[in-house]
């Protein structure tokens, strides 16, 4: 199944490649819900395009601690082993 690779559950990117913050995943219909958003909405930014039956969770808020969701963030490259040298930003 092909995912977006730019957003991932927290708990499922390693430590070094997470990136920022980029929405909410839900644990239960498997998508990830802009952050901007306040509430489980019924159209995702990532995740199944269509669902069969409404998440249990839609309409709810993301409560901080809910156990049915938790951040996404975004996915950073692989550690290159020469990376290329920053240019100096001012
Ligand atoms: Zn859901």
């Amino acid at each position: 199944m092909y995912r977006s690779p730019h957003a991932a559950p927290l708990s499922t990117v390693a430590e070094s490649r997470r990136g920022r913050t980029a929405g909410r995943f839900c644990r239960d219909c498997l998508s990830v819900y802009p952050l901007h958003a306040s509430r489980h909405g019924g159209k995702p930014t990532d995740g199944r395009d269509h669902v069969a039956s409404p998440c249990v969770h839609e309409g709810r808020p993301f409560t901080d601690g809910a156990p049915w969701w938790e951040p996404a963030v975004e996915i950073l490259p692989e550690p290159q082993p020469n990376p290329e040298p920053l240019a100096a930003a001012n």
